[in-house]
């Protein structure tokens, strides 16, 4: 294929890349962006393979195959609820895949047209270099992520002393490494590298647990994206260079915002360990013998009728219930009797970012009835009614009152200033933090146990009667 035709081909399929992005960046227009991605996609792909670089189609047409038949299993099989340890997993197969591009071209320079071993370009170097720390990282990084989130193992901090010396230690030692690397392309620095990226990826993410997880998966989806870059580097290839940029900058955006909405520092999630001073709480976490006040679906149905306003405050449980149909059916019937019904968004809600607003979305409840944390906090003090379904850690106290608390210092929902707040969940069992939430036993909440679509659906009958 002609290099100039490549190139263009390469420029547009950037720009659907671009468009991509931008479409995703509003549920209104996610499809747009979604659709814009495949486009590009196929047009990338088919340039690629149009190289005459290629020398022969067997094992590409095999990896397509065997990968598209286990990618088209798992999208149809996997669970909405399991999407973030998913993400987390094909974060691993990308920095995977740039330590194997970067140890292939060191075997096999001239293959890559970087020159010949034990004369590999300098730059060639360099690049190969931060591709397989980045990647390294990336890898050991996400698995951690996933198994954390898939609850292979426990979700809480892992901490050890010295643990922050030990990661610049081992972050001054991979830059040394990297300058070595190129003065000398030697084998043994580079495999040496790739051992301690490994390692590094690990201690970086063990100790983040509990609510900051959220933070984590963005953090990795940048990583896996400057890993891309640098294998687009090693291969010479501009779009792999462009796409890896954007995800990377992208992914480094959302890291931003998440941190913003968990009140985070992004240094400290650069370095790894963020929120590690916080110790109490743990999957589990405290329990009180305080009684609390629980109602039936009657009860809820009376109040919420009988209610000027009410706003709806969904999280992770309503996602595993798959309540959100049942809940929009609910709110359409209360709006018909003229109360007025809104959506409280926390920015980590459920389990992924944009998690809440996807199945919302997924529903038709419209969009401007779905307002963010910092458009509607300051309304529950003027509201009748929050309904709060499947959420917990976002509404709890103590990430303002218990600076021991993993969640200390992240923004919550304060649905306690509601003059009622109903509690759907099935038990008294904390939320993914494992934090205690002292709202339930507030004079104002009535605890509504079930599952959140059974509940909805009960709602609904009483509603009706
Ligand atoms: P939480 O995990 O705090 O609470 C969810 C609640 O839902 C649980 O207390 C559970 O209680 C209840 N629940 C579970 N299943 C059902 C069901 N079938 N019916 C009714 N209730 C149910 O969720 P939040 O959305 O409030 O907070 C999200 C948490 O997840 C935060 O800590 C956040 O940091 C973290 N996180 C967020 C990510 C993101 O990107 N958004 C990614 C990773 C983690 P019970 O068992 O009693 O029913």
């Amino acid at each position: 294929m002609n290099a100039n035709f490549a190139a263009l081909s390469y420029l547009i399929a950037s720009v659907f890349f671009i468009l991509s992005l931008q479409g995703l960046s509003s549920a209104k227009t996610a499809q747009k962006g979604a659709n814009y991605g495949i486009l590009g996609m196929i047009l990338a792909v088919g340039t690629t393979l149009m190289n005459p670089i290629v020398g022969s189609y067997g094992w590409i047409i095999t990896g397509i195959i065997v990968g598209g038949v286990i990618g088209t299993i798992i999208a149809k099989k996997i669970q909405m609820t399991a999407l973030p340890q998913l993400v987390a997993a094909f974060h691993s197969l990308v920095g995977l895949s740039a330590v194997s591009v970067a140890a292939a071209a060191l075997n096999e320079p001239q293959a890559f047209g970087i020159g010949a071993p034990g004369f590999i370009h300098g730059s060639s170097l360099v690049e190969m270099g931060l591709g397989v720390v980045i990647g390294a990282i990336t890898f050991t990084g996400s698995v951690v992520a996933f198994a954390k989130l898939q609850g292979l193992v426990s979700g809480n901090p892992l901490v050890f002393k010295g643990q922050h010396f030990l990661n610049a230690l081992m972050g001054i030692l991979l830059v040394i490494g990297i300058a070595h690397f190129a003065m000398t392309e030697s084998h043994t620095t580079f495999w040496a590298m790739t051992f301690l990226a490994f390692l590094l990826g690990l201690t970086l993410i063990v100790p983040i647990g509990g609510a900051d997880m959220p933070v984590v998966i963005s953090m990795l989806n940048s990583y896996s994206g400057w890993a891309a870059a640098g294998i687009g580097f090693t291969l010479n290839n501009s779009l792999l260079i462009i796409t890896g940029a954007l995800v990377g900058s992208s992914g480094a955006i959302l890291s931003y915002i998440m941190c913003k909405g968990m009140n985070r520092s992004i240094f400290n999630i650069i370095l790894g360990g963020f929120g590690t001073e916080a110790q109490t709480g743990g999957p589990g976490g405290a329990t009180t013998d305080k009684p609390v006040k629980s109602g039936s679906s009657e009860d809820a149905a009376f109040i919420m009728k009988n209610a000027k306003s009410l706003i709806i405050v969904p999280g992770y449980g309503m996602a595993v219930a798959q309540a959100q149909h049942a809940l929009r059916e609910m709110s359409d019937i209360l709006k018909a009797e003229g109360v007025d019904v809104r959506y409280a968004i926390h920015p980590v809600a459920g389990r992924m970012p944009g998690h809440m607003n996807v199945l919302l979305a997924e529903a038709n409840v419209p969009y401007e009835d779905v307002l963010e944390l910092e458009e509607i906090n300051r309304d529950f003090g003027t509201t009748d009614v929050a309904f709060v379904i499947g959420a917990n850690d976002v509404t709890n106290p103590a990430a303002k009152t218990d600076p021991s608390s993993p969640i200390f210092g992240m923004p919550i929902l304060d649905v306690e200033n509601a003059r009622t707040v109903l509690f759907v969940k099935r038990s008294m069992s904390p939320g993914y933090a494992g934090v205690d939430n002292t709202l339930f036993y507030n004079d104002n909440t009535m605890m509504l146990f079930g599952d959140a679509k059974k509940m909805c659906e009960e709602i609904i009958k009483s509603l009706e009667e």
